[in-house]
């Protein structure tokens, strides 16, 4: 983490540069401010709606599989928490008729899937993040597409230190196909929808995704 510059009269621009500490530090001091303000925002919003942190986590969560199928385990890999505290925050889900369970094809496993209610649900706590939108607007477009790309790398680095849980994105994805194609523009494939696409049409979360060997 950054070290508090000390207020100190400086001689010149290399001594303020110096005083200023690493590029990295002060990256890291600007990325947690970034997270504890989504950490207040989310807060605020679940329990706006009457949910704990991890019940809103979990119905976006839901909401972003798009009905796919998704078991309370694989809930609690995506969250990077453990099957009690997912089993927890599901209780009070089911009572208020926003999550059901039905029994998988083989009868092995419970499959977890929104209701009417818990999607309307999930719209309104998915909504909280739009401040940090309005924040990216005082980026241009190629400033953008290089935070995603920056992002993506980071979250990559992470998920190989095993440090979070795997995100369904395309660089993790058995469909992706990176640099393939001659067009600057748009160099990736994705096999699932043979598609080429470019950096800027990288997924975070996709629902297609299927991890990589
Ligand atoms: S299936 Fe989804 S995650 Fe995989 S490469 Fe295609 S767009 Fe990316």
């Amino acid at each position: 983490m950054e070290r508090p510059v000390r207020r100190t009269r400086l001689v010149n621009a290399s001594d303020f540069e110096l005083a200023s500490g690493p590029v990295e530090s002060r990256l890291v001091t600007g990325l947690t401010k970034l997270g504890i303000a989504l950490k207040h925002g989310e807060r605020r919003t679940a329990v706006a709606r009457g949910l704990s942190a991890t019940q809103a986590q979990i119905l976006v969560a839901l909401s972003r599989r798009d009905g796919a199928r998704c078991t309370p385990s694989e809930l609690a890999d995506e969250l990077g928490v453990g099957a009690p505290t997912v089993s927890e925050a599901l209780r009070p889900l089911f009572e208020r008729g926003l999550i059901r369970r039905t029994a998988a094809a083989d009868g092995r496993v419970r499959i977890l899937r929104l209701t009417p209610n818990g999607r309307r649900e999930a719209e309104r706590v998915a909504g909280w993040p739009d401040f940090l939108l309005h924040a990216l607007d005082a980026l241009d477009a190629g400033e953008r597409e290089a935070l995603l790309r920056s992002v993506v790398k980071m979250i990559a680095a992470l998920q190989q230190q095993g440090r979070i849980p795997v995100a369904r994105m395309c660089p993790t994805c058995r469909y992706f196909r990176p640099n393939v194609h001659d067009d600057p523009e748009r160099p990736h494939h994705c096999a699932f929808v043979d598609a080429p696409f470019g950096d800027r049409a990288i997924r975070l979360d996709c629902a297609d995704h299927e991890p990589a060997a």
